[in-house]
């Protein structure tokens, strides 16, 4: 790393220094200058209450916050690499698009969980790491790598937001604005007092009170844009990428391609089953980050459309939701059923057991099979 990579990273801290700088000078407005100089001579109870309460919120904001710059992305599998002979056959060929069908037989012979592609219709390629990108990967030029699941690259955190932090991002939010409005809202009778010159006479407390009110509605504000962006992100299954430049799927770019179908569904692919850990920044969320259950007619087009896939579907990422996604699709009738059968005179002449097995495949063909084993009659 040049001197100039040194810089950068240098730089890359100014605003999680900034932030906590605001932090600091927070804690020391709310409980030195409101809590103690005027709240000990008005009402105790009153400012221990508010000291609990300001310290329960002020930790639950730094644990997130803490969380979310120092998780570290996952580095993406060694089996997406290509690996020097891989490599050597890529770069080797000029056409594109036989290196389009080169990068394919990688993918079926590795038996990647890969469903996305290029807007061409080829396997999404990173050409600085050398790696086939897992759905969902992007890479990103601060970090320098490809990340999992990229949201976005936040300076206010120094760190990509992505599959491993974004359960700790989104926590993040939703905790500054909670100490933001409780802060606020505990000040504002104090703000009130200045405008009617009851807050004592020194300026420079004064001023502290009424800059804690502004910078906590401040940032209230503009995190709960941000808030309510990322809730409908969680809410749908996309990161911010994907809804900016929807996903591409063997049927075109579809932004829902990675939801699970409903609200709480996507909800807790990133918070987890338990509800006990929602609100804590602990990792809860679903996956290992590369592979995604995706929306059935992919799985199934997939199949449909191109035979030497057909081993991908097997191979997948043998999840619940992937195995609920499946039957989705097919549905398998298995009937055993006796019946008779009647001869021209209306007599019956005796059945026997026969197995009917009927697969219904709906997507962007339909195939039906129907196998009858056994005679149905003797
Ligand atoms: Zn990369
Ligand atoms: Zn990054």
């Amino acid at each position: 790393m040049g001197v100039l990579g040194v810089c950068l990273k240098v730089c890359g801290w100014f605003p999680v220094v900034f932030i906590t700088a605001v932090v600091l000078w927070s804690y020391y407005a709310y409980v030195v200058e409101l809590c103690i100089f005027i709240l000990l001579d008005r009402s105790i109870p009153l400012m221990l209450l508010y000291l609990v309460l300001y310290h329960i919120f002020l930790v639950l904001f730094l644990c997130a916050y803490w969380k979310t710059i120092w998780t570290s992305p996952t580095k993406v599998p060694s089996e997406f690499y290509l690996s020097s002979s891989e490599l050597q056959q890529y770069e080797a060929e000029d056409r594109s698009e036989e290196k389009i069908e080169i990068l394919k037989s990688f993918v079926r012979d590795k038996r990647l969980p890969i469903w996305t592609r290029t807007y061409g219709g080829g396997m999404r390629y990173c050409h600085i790491c050398k790696l086939i990108k897992p759905d969902r990967c992007h890479h990103c030029s601060v970090c320098n790598a490809c990340i999992l699941k990229m949201d976005h690259h936040c300076p206010w955190v120094n760190n990509c937001v992505c599959y491993n932090n974004y359960k700790f991002f989104v926590l993040f939010l939703f905790y500054t604005i909670l100490y933001c409005f409780f802060v606020a809202i505990t000040v504002l009778p104090y703000f009130i007092q200045f405008w009617q010159g009851n807050l004592g006479d020194r300026a420079a407390r004064k001023f502290q009170i009424v800059f804690l009110f502004f910078a906590a509605v401040m940032f209230c504000l503009s995190v709960l844009i941000l808030m309510c962006m990322h809730t409908h992100l969680t809410l749908t299954n996309r990161s911010t990428l994907e809804s900016f430049r929807a996903p591409v799927f063997r049927h075109g770019p579809d932004k829902e391609g990675f939801s699970r179908g409903s609200f709480c569904g996507n909800f807790k692919e990133v918070f987890g089953d338990e509800k006990k850990y929602w609100l804590i920044p602990i990792f809860t969320s679903k996956g290992d980050g590369v592979s995604y259950p995706v929306q059935a007619r992919d799985q199934d087009s997939d199949r449909l459309l191109e035979g030497d896939m057909e081993s991908d579907i097997g191979s997948g990422p043998e999840t619940e939701d992937r195995d609920a996604g499946k039957k989705g699709i097919r549905e398998s009738i298995k009937t055993s059923t006796t019946y008779s059968t009647m001869n021209s005179s209306g007599v019956a002449e005796g059945g026997n057991r026969d197995h009917v097995t009927l697969h219904m495949d709906k997507g962007e063909g339909a195939q039906v099979n129907l196998a009858i084993e056994g005679d149905s009659t003797r």
